[in-house]
């Protein structure tokens, strides 16, 4: 069966904007696309019709954690949840994930292994969800920050082996905790995290397996030891400094912002359930956060989507608040819908089958009422978004029911 989207206006993830477009589907892959009065609808297709519609790559979030809600004490809140109940609200976020257009998200870091389960269930049928590149445990020194959804290591032949643990459980990504975090009381930001050794160690092994590490950094000793032992990306990258960004470039580096997650934990007042301590460091390390970002946009350093779903107020399913807020501090809506698909993609390394709609490329779209290059928050309103559609069929939107 073929569906046919006609006279539409393609985002084709790119950087690319067509107006008058149709786009073929046939199976799970796109079979034609091009400017509507060269392809041939073949009969039968069923058709909708684009007039007023954009359609874009599948959004892609390189940034989250599915087991966690959004709860102002999410450290309290996981360690009080039976480990099953986590995993069927993993299984709700993944969710209102895929409903909020975002087809394929990177789990980076998850209390335990069934971050695997859930994403062999949503491949199966069983449930929607989006493609899910995870990471198992995020591995971290001993009293290291993110232990709560990490393995606390030691030492370069542990960090090894906890590596190889994670890969054989499933792991698509290997995320490694350079510094310290907001989250995790008695841990500062600034101070680095796990040695040189052991992140070149973490790199090593991976990469023997084929995978990838994201290492989560804010302060700039931790960026420079993750950078100089060979990770893919820096997560958060708050206080960047000249070094550090030069590195980054130097190594194409890619910086994954997280502006959502420092923004809805800072926004928050005393009482509101978040740990002082959290809304403290959040608070004092925003507008660094701010000039960080803009600094690395300014200087080509490679920007990929991500919002850290599911930290205190950060919801999953309003991934698309990233887009807004890197918006806000400079990009163009077309930079920030590539940052979302085209580069996002180009991190995880998936970039032969999704983020960008060419022919061949798997149908995983979004079809949108309305043009998000002028109004980027369209991305946010559920009442815009008309179809998603993962590997060529709707999962959800009214397009799903027509
Ligand atoms: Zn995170």
């Amino acid at each position: 069966m073929t569906i046919a989207i006609h006279h539409a206006r393609l985002i084709d993830g790119t950087g690319a904007v067509q107006e008058g477009v149709t786009l073929l589907v046939r199976g799970a892959k796109i079979a034609a696309v091009g400017p509507s009065r060269d392809v041939t609808i073949p009969k039968g297709a069923a058709r909708i019709d684009g007039r007023g519609l954009s359609i874009i790559p599948g959004l892609i979030d390189c940034h989250v954690h599915l087991c966690l809600g959004g709860e102002p004490d999410v450290v309290g809140t996981l360690e009080s949840e039976q480990p099953s109940y986590t995993l069927l609200k993993s299984a709700a976020h993944a969710k209102a994930t895929i409903d909020a257009g975002f087809t394929t998200v990177r789990d980076v870091g998850s209390r335990d292994h069934s971050i695997f389960t859930l994403k062999q269930a949503i491949e199966s049928g069983v449930m929607p969800g989006p493609r899910i590149v995870g990471a198992g445990l995020a591995i971290c020194m001993i009293g290291g920050h993110a232990r709560f959804i990490g393995q606390e290591v030691e030492g370069t032949e542990q960090v090894r082996r906890v590596v190889a643990e994670q890969v054989a459980a499933g792991a698509g990504v290997i995320k490694v905790i350079a510094s310290g975090g907001v989250l995790t009381p008695g841990t500062s930001p600034d101070d680095a995290q796990m040695t040189l050794e052991e992140l070149a160690a973490a790199v090593d092994e991976a990469q023997r397996a084929g995978k990838r590490v994201a290492a989560h950094a804010h302060g700039a000793a931790g960026m420079k030891n993750a950078i100089n032992a060979g990770v893919r990306s820096i997560e958060h990258a708050t206080l960047l400094d000249d070094e550090s960004g030069t590195l980054m470039k130097r190594y194409g580096v890619y910086m994954v912002p997280t502006l959502s997650a420092l923004a809805t934990t800072a926004a928050c007042r005393h009482g509101c359930g978040i740990p002082d301590s959290a809304l403290e460091k959040a608070r004092s390390m925003t507008k660094r956060h701010h000039a960080s970002f803009k600094a690395a946009h300014r200087s080509g350093i490679a920007i990929a989507m991500g919002t850290d779903a599911g930290t205190p107020f950060n919801y999953h399913g309003e991934n698309a608040q990233e887009l807004e807020r890197m918006v806000a501090l400079g990009m163009t809506p077309m930079e920030a819908l590539v940052a979302s698909t085209a580069a996002a993609a180009q991190l995880i390394g998936i970039h032969d089958s999704v983020g960008t709609l060419t022919k061949g490329m798997e149908a995983d779209l979004v079809i949108l009422k309305g043009n998000p290059l002028r109004r980027i928050d369209v991305l946010r309103d559920p009442d815009k978004i008309m179809g998603v559609m993962k590997a060529g069929m709707f999962v959800s939107g009214p397009l799903l029911k027509a």
